[in-house]
């Protein structure tokens, strides 16, 4: 598993449909604002322009970045590929929603040198879509996935979700059968919860962000238990990999190596990315900064020339540290006996978690069992001062 030294470029496009109640993902619905947005967000890429000349993966994520029309997308790749380099190879995702893709529109991404899908799929069940709020059906997908194919797509991502109320490990493996007739060059499997996405503002309690987390709050439905959890992870993990795929990440799976995400990659082994739109993230030289999550506030930051930045930090050695381990335990390179070693009782922590089963040492790289994978987010904590 490599990674080019080039950064990564993410495009947050934050706009949706509608709302999924499960979602924490920065996004509006009033889609009057994209053409604002799109000014904007060329001012913001001239603004970056000189920090990062060149890029080997773009991702345009969301949100619902399928939603732009030809014109505003054609007008977006355009305007990034003004002002920045994009290598030969670079690998080039959507994320697309089953209910947008039609044959003109696959057209289009492949005009625009798109190469890569990912498909907000999340279930195959009927019921289980209607659950989760999601405005397309399985056969709408089923569709979707033909024409993808139809239009020569050779590298799909699919995105599933597990761990639901009252969701059966049966009924799980039965989408997972269904994700698998397709043959998906990679597959992001996600569990259910009602924290993800982004940090709550100091005054938010983050049970109640969405409208799944206050269903949840007044009790009437409840989300599976940590061992259920356990065991859909488990799963997840034998069923794929019994079937060929590379289990690379936590939640990631690429059917030959060749298909690890390219852009995702980076996130994890510390390579830099520029983030651009509201709400994204990028990373640069051990510094982190973040965009406000405001469309309107966005704009108005860049048609004064200003950065929409919320916030920036500077990572000490110790958090460097810290979080190196705990991107690496995350992948299945693990990390270095280098870096573990750094501080005294590291060898002393691998050899208890080794003898719990938590990860294994293979020369110098240490990396989470499947054991380790479930905890994978504690397992740094054993390494902290
Ligand atoms: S899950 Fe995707 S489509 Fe649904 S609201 Fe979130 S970003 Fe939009």
């Amino acid at each position: 598993m490599s990674c080019a030294n080039y950064p990564g470029l993410y495009v947050h496009i934050p706009f949706c449909r509608s709302k999924c109640p499960y979602c924490d993902f920065y996004s509006v619905t009033a889609t009057d604002q994209i053409e604002a947005f799109l000014s904007a967000l060329d001012t913001e890429a001239r603004l970056y322009r000189d920090q990062f000349p060149a890029f080997d993966s773009l991702f345009l994520g969301g949100g619902t970045p399928s939603l732009l029309d030809a014109g505003q997308l054609g007008a977006l790749v355009a305007s990034l590929r003004r002002h920045f380099v994009f290598a030969p190879d670079s690998e080039i995702t959507i994320e697309a929603n089953p209910d947008d893709i039609t044959a003109e529109k696959l057209r289009l991404f492949r005009d625009l040198g798109i190469n890569r899908l990912s498909l907000g799929v999340q279930s195959f069940d009927e019921a289980e879509l209607r659950f989760l709020g999601r405005r397309h059906t399985a056969r709408q997908t089923a569709a979707a996935i033909d024409l993808i194919r139809a239009a020569g797509f050779t590298n799909l991502g699919i995105d599933l979700m597990y761990g639901l109320p009252g969701q059966t490990l049966d009924a799980w493996v039965k989408t997972l059968e269904t994700a698998l007739s397709c043959a998906p060059e990679h597959l992001s499997c996600y569990q259910l919860t009602i924290m993800a996405g982004e940090t709550p503002a100091p005054h938010e309690t983050p049970a109640l962000r969405t409208p799944l987390a206050r269903r949840v709050a007044r009790g009437e439905i409840s989300l599976p238990d940590e061992e259920t959890q356990r065991e859909f992870f488990l799963l997840t993990a034998n069923f794929l990999t019994a079937r060929g795929y590379l289990h690379y990440e936590v939640a990631n799976f690429a059917r030959e190596e060749h298909y690890v995400c390219r852009h995702n990659l980076k996130y994890w082994t510390r390579t830099p990315y520029l983030g651009l739109g509201p709400a994204a993230h990028s990373f640069k030289a051990g510094r982190r900064w973040w965009n406000i999550s405001s469309v309107a506030q966005y704009c108005s930051s860049l048609s004064a020339g200003k950065a929409p930045v919320a916030e920036a930090e500077s990572l000490t050695p110790e958090q460097v540290r810290l979080e190196t381990l705990a991107l690496g335990f995350r992948t299945h390179e693990g990390v270095s006996l280098a870096t573990i070693r750094e501080r005294p009782g590291g060898d002393a922590m691998v050899e208890a978690l080794t003898r719990a089963g938590l990860v294994r040492v293979d020369g110098e790289r240490v990396m989470a069992t499947l054991d380790g994978l479930v905890v994978a987010d504690r397992l740094p904590l054993g390494f902290a001062d």
